[in-house]
């Protein structure tokens, strides 16, 4: 779902790209930090990653995210590095966002190539532990859940299959793990983690402020932009496109809860430029934050008044009356699991409220 009143962009070139669902060219994004866009296989999604090469003091590459693996990808990057007179072998670290495979996909295979550390939120690498732990026994759990949320029999078998088909999980494991706070060890950089749950339980948003940065480019300043800083902000806040919420297994909180605090607590860096993992860089992070929130709560409002004209409802009688892009009827499969598990996830949030 898309926002009608979107926020400006930074790059004329990205923004006509987002548009016309291309993946845009590499560009300069000033402050020693260049953008490369990773096309994701077609569909109804998201058409491409953005990842961002970002130059240490010492002048040498990490990457923020690494896109759908595909040899045409690792090829972009590539092409991306020598752009600035780098190989892939420069690759000094790679930062991942969150567990998704158009973001931590190309990892492994990069890591292979060129001997980079793979960094992760503690949180992040903890949720990976758990799905590829838990994923035996997805089908099983599926099946008690539809249970609970009051499935009609003949409605069960079609979740069991988005279980099945989603139980094959690709173990990872990071080389190193970053807590809230946390400095990354990008030398020349005060880049920081801001961990903010939601989209799923440990997404990683970093912070650099620019205040201490060295890295070439134009330090201090970002080109054309007259920004005092740069916020990556992953999936967890884009310029148009509302992002799922507990997309990364089962999370300690609730999902929405979790995503109401994570926007309010990233919502302070307003002052800086947004570089998100797909469309494109963009001003007014306190506002897109504050759009999300109430888009979010809106979605609570309906499934409460849904919820309060039945008597004693389940959670697939409620998910019946709720308004639904592709309409209740036409809901088949995965798309049914997952508005079955947000009306699930917007209950325990109002009963979390007390409503
Ligand atoms: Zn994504």
């Amino acid at each position: 779902m898309t926002d009608e009143v979107a926020p400006p962009a930074l790059s004329e070139a990205e923004l006509r790209a987002s548009a016309s669902r291309t993946a845009p060219a590499s560009e300069d994004a000033g402050g020693g930090i260049s953008t490369v866009a990773l096309p994701l296989p077609p569909g109804p999604n998201v058409p491409y990653t953005l990842a961002y090469l970002v130059a240490d003091g010492d002048g040498a590459p990490h990457l923020i995210d690494t896109g759908w693996d595909s040899p045409d990808n690792l090829e972009r990057v590539e092409r991306a590095l020598a752009a600035r007179g780098w190989r892939l072998s420069d690759l000094s670290s790679i930062v991942v966002t969150h567990l998704h495979s158009d973001h931590l996909g190309m990892a492994a295979a990069l890591r292979e190539r060129t001997g980079a550390p793979v960094l992760l939120s503690r949180a992040e690498q903890a949720s990976i532990d758990a799905l590829v732990g838990s994923a035996p026994t997805w089908v099983e759990r599926a099946r008690e859940r539809a249970g609970g949320w009051g499935v009609p029999a003949d409605r069960i078998p079609e979740l069991l299959e988005v279980a099945e088909r989603a139980a094959h999980v690709t173990p990872f494991r990071a080389d190193a793990l970053v807590d809230d706070g946390d400095t990354l060890p990008i030398p020349g950089r005060s880049l920081r983690a801001v961990v903010t749950p939601g989209h799923t339980p440990g997404s990683l948003c970093l912070v650099d402020d620019l205040d201490d940065s060295v890295g070439p480019g134009s330090p201090g300043s970002l080109d054309g932009s007259g920004g005092s800083g740069v916020v990556f902000t992953g999936d967890h806040v884009l310029p148009t496109v509302y992002s799922g919420l507990g997309l990364g297994g089962p999370s300690p909180r609730n999902a929405l809860t979790a995503m109401l605090d994570s926007l309010s607590r990233i919502a302070q860096y307003d002052a800086l430029d947004v570089l998100p993992g797909h469309e494109y860089r963009f001003r007014g992070l306190a506002d897109r934050c504050a759009r999300i929130a109430r888009h979010h709560l809106r979605r609570s409002e309906e499934v409460a008044r849904a919820r309060d004209t039945l008597a004693d409802p389940t959670v697939f009688e409620i998910a019946s009356r709720v308004s639904w892009s592709p309409g209740w009827e036409n809901m088949r499969g995965f798309v049914l699991q997952s508005a079955l598990q947000q009306t699930a996830m917007h209950l325990e949030h109002l009963m979390e409220e007390d409503r």
